[in-house]
């Protein structure tokens, strides 16, 4: 058996808020919660889910504003990769000069994920693979046949560099020499838009694919 997924579309900028659950025990895991706590939340009780913890695949506010009200009502720990510590504290800050915008305190994380951690879900288990460049902290979650890819892999695009923290030369590394290692069966579920899959981003993917702008020397 593999990890199965529900997927939320929450927030100003649409980003993807999963749950991954064991189909055997209902065990699950919130990856990014962004907004509208209140679909994340009925997805769990539709379904008969038992949220563990929520991870966040990196800090920007639009992953994590609904994790301290989902902290509340579900009493499950918070994780982060410490590299995006930074970014978590200096959310708001950050939010009000890019974007203009209001968002509230960021919710406290209580531990930490590493490459290379393991996370067990149910009988399942998720592998942490720390891929900077979107931001420092920014890490993607993969299981048998899904990769939860955050803002690093999109379909047919990667995430932005240019706010604090970004690094184009490291997003190219990390998708090039870790995600695009696994095998291109993998479905491609990104923090934006709609899912792909590995093997079409080697081939096509007009940034880091085969033919990638960002690959020319
Ligand atoms: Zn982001
Ligand atoms: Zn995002």
């Amino acid at each position: 058996m593999a990890l199965k997924y529900f997927v939320n579309e929450v927030g100003l900028l649409r980003s993807n808020s999963y749950i991954a659950y064991d189909t055997v025990s209902k065990e699950a895991v919130i990856i990014d919660a962004g907004d509208d706590a209140w679909k994340i939340l009925e997805t769990i009780h539709a379904h008969k889910l038992r949220p563990r913890a929520i991870y966040a695949t990196h800090c920007h506010f639009d992953h994590v504003m609904a994790v301290e009200d989902l902290k509340q009502t579900l009493d499950v720990p918070f994780y982060i990769h410490p590299a995006d510590r930074d970014i978590l504290l200096k959310g708001k800050e950050l939010t009000r000069s890019f974007l203009g915008i209001e968002v509230p305190d960021p919710a406290k994380p209580d531990g930490y994920v590493e490459e290379g951690d393991v996370v067990e879900v149910g009988g399942e288990r998720l592998k942490v693979i720390h891929t900077p460049g979107h931001s420092p902290g920014s890490v993607c979650y993969y299981t048998e046949g899904l990769l939860f890819s955050g803002d690093t892999l999109f379909q047919g695009s990667v995430g932005r560099t240019d706010a604090y923290g970004g690094d184009t030369a490291k997003i190219v590394d990390s998708i090039v020499n870790k995600l695009f290692q696994l095998p291109d069966s993998v479905e491609v579920l990104p923090g934006h838009g709609p899912s792909t899959n590995l093997g079409w981003e080697k081939r096509n993917n007009p940034f880091v694919g085969e033919r990638g702008m960002l690959r020319r020397p």
